[in-house]
């Protein structure tokens, strides 16, 4: 997902123009506290899961450090029907991958490893309606 994050900001500009774009920039100047270390990324999940748990019951694998080797703060993957990890560099992050795991945006799987149509459908997708919204969301709004 760190990749399609990069990926995404250029095909959101080109296709929607500035707004979009705006929203990641936001993000990304957002004052968050720091995730640190593997127990404070599993503090910060636990704080933040109350405001998700009504909604169903997933399974969280929380890994520290791997949204390291991109320029981006928080990343999510599916592993089975209710397995995702996640990882997050600050806690607007955790709220954005949260939002992704539990509002069911990676519900037809991954992105990067879907086929055929879907592939560019759940790019569209995600762009116009997934990524800003649950960047809406790491900023405490709910759309
Ligand atoms: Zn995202």
């Amino acid at each position: 997902m760190n990749k399609l994050l990069a990926l995404g900001i250029g095909v959101t500009t080109y296709v929607t123009g500035t707004l979009i774009l705006n929203i990641t920039a936001t993000i990304i100047g957002c004052e968050s506290k720091q995730i640190y270390s593997q127990e404070s990324l599993e503090e910060t999940i636990a704080e933040e899961l109350p405001n998700y748990y009504h909604k169903k019951n997933v399974k969280l694998i929380p890994i520290f450090n791997k949204p390291m080797d991109y320029d981006v703060y928080g990343t999510s993957r599916k592993i089975d029907e209710r397995t995702f990890e996640i990882s997050a560099l600050n806690r607007a992050a955790v709220r954005h991958e949260l939002e992704h795991i539990f509002d069911g945006h990676m519900d037809r799987g991954n992105l990067k490893e879907r086929k055929g149509i879907q592939k560019p459908l759940g790019y569209l997708l995600y762009q116009l309606y997934y990524e800003p919204k649950a960047s809406l969301h790491a900023l405490g709004i709910r759309i």
